[in-house]
């Protein structure tokens, strides 16, 4: 696609950066295909090539109103489109971009503006166990929406302990050599908490300690560290995103730079492809790129860790008795970390029943950060499509690999959604 920069943009490198990317395009429109929110309006500027050519003209100096700025927010930047496009088109960088130049032109009103913020410092904030602690309390008055997001007390599944404190290793237990190649995965990592997640769903970090454990691999969770920065970052918070990365560069580089740990693991996949993130996004800065680089090529997904220690794991886990299992791969593990097949694979491999070929599978669940709060018609929509495709696989439990998705779908369906590391935990708990 040709793009000439208007003048207001002469100066601006984001602006050519967007401008390189949209000249790779080539209008074939393959992307609309496998585009959620195009499937389900129908409307061209509810797709990638749609939402392409309003950026193009945005750099242009045409009009970029309202209507603009509501097309790129109805885009969950899932990435599908990246993943299908055969020009290598970079799609999310190009939105990344576009959505700040588009809203500092048609700015939000009021309202959503506070809306954003009490998201984004709500999420957040160290309140927020307090919050979830008191809903809890008073769920039954709670209206249907926040009640249909608010889990009940999220129960460890696996034989009862305490709670990792925040600093101490959970230590591995010791697991003799294999020849498949799993000593060359990491015995020492560190555990991102995140932010929403340990007060939501709790379960998942302890199973994932007991699960890395029984593979030899020690855990820690290091005070300091917090939010990735990819809630703000998907709020238009663009420095705060920034703050806590550097803040979390900055807890975990002690331990990283003198070898106590090997690795940084993280079991939601959205806040994973935040952090490796992390190079790209501090480049700039001086102060942080090296070690930004260093973080996030130290990055794991939960699921591409197991993988690799599957082979210390088999013969430990009982998977017959977890049943049928339909999984569901977020956007950010498959499109974002280009991780698909990955935790079905390993979950195969350990003798869970997983059943193949759940319908759509590329597709976006609707839940994509904030965006099921801020768009709820898309996103239910979208959660019901995706529900109605796991349901038909006959599967008694659904599982996927982030919390919000899991949240999402689970609001949609009566049949448990669990994270996968809890079903391999209580399999491993079963023996
Ligand atoms: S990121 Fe997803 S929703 Fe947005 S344009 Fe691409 S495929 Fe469509
Ligand atoms: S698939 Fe790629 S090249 Fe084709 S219209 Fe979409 S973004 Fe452009």
């Amino acid at each position: 696609m040709r793009v000439e920069i208007g003048p207001e943009f002469a100066e601006s490198t984001d602006a050519h950066a967007a401008a390189a990317i949209i000249r790779k395009c080539v209008h074939c429109g393959f992307c609309n295909a496998t585009c959620p929110t195009y499937r389900l309006t129908g409307d061209e500027l509810d797709g990638p090539r749609g939402r392409i050519y309003l950026i193009k003209q945005l750099l242009e100096g045409g009009a970029a109103g309202e209507r603009t700025r509501s097309h790129l927010d109805r885009c969950l930047t899932c990435l599908n489109c990246e993943t299908t496009c055969p020009s290598g088109v970079e799609y999310g960088r190009l939105v990344e971009i576009g959505r700040p130049l588009v809203e500092a032109r048609a700015p939000r009103s009021l309202g959503a503006r506070l809306q954003r913020a009490l998201l984004r410092e709500g999420l957040t904030s160290r309140g927020f166990a307090a919050a979830v602690a008191l809903g809890r309390r008073v769920r039954p008055l709670l209206p249907r929406g926040w009640r249909d997001r608010l889990p009940p007390r999220s129960v460890a599944t696996t034989p009862a302990h305490e709670p990792a404190p925040p600093t101490p290793i959970v230590p591995a237990t010791h697991v003799p050599a294999t020849s498949e190649g799993s000593d060359r995965a990491p015995r020492r990592v560190l555990l991102l908490a995140g932010c929403v997640q340990p007060s939501l769903l709790p379960a998942i970090d302890r199973a994932t300690e007991r699960v890395l454990a029984a593979a030899g691999v020690g855990t820690r969770v290091v005070a300091g560290a917090g939010c990735c920065g990819a809630l703000r970052e998907h709020l238009s918070d663009h420095a705060g995103a920034l703050h806590a990365m550097r803040r979390n560069v900055d807890a975990w580089w002690p331990l990283l730079s003198c070898g106590e740990a090997d690795a940084i693991v993280v079991n939601a996949s959205a806040c994973a492809l935040m952090v490796k993130n992390y190079p790209r996004a501090l480049a700039e800065d001086p102060r942080y790129a090296a070690k930004a680089a260093t973080v996030g090529a130290t990055a794991r997904d939960l699921g591409e860790l197991v993988a690799a220690l599957a082979p210390r794991l088999r013969g430990r886990v009982r998977a017959a008795r977890a049943g049928p299992i339909a999984f569901h791969p977020p956007c950010t593990l498959q499109h974002g970390q280009r991780l698909g097949g990955v935790v079905e694979a390993a979950l195969r491999g350990l003798g869970f029943d997983l059943r193949p070929a759940v319908r759509d599978a590329n597709l976006c669940c609707g839940s994509a950060g904030a965006y099921s709060i801020l768009e709820p018609a898309i996103a239910t929509a979208l959660r019901d499509q995706k529900v109605g495709a796991l349901e038909e696989t006959g599967a008694g439990t659904i599982a996927s690999a982030n919390v919000g998705c899991i949240l999402h779908l689970q609001a949609g369906t009566t049949r448990p959604v669990r994270h996968w590391i809890e079903i391999v935990a209580d399999a491993l708990a079963a023996q």
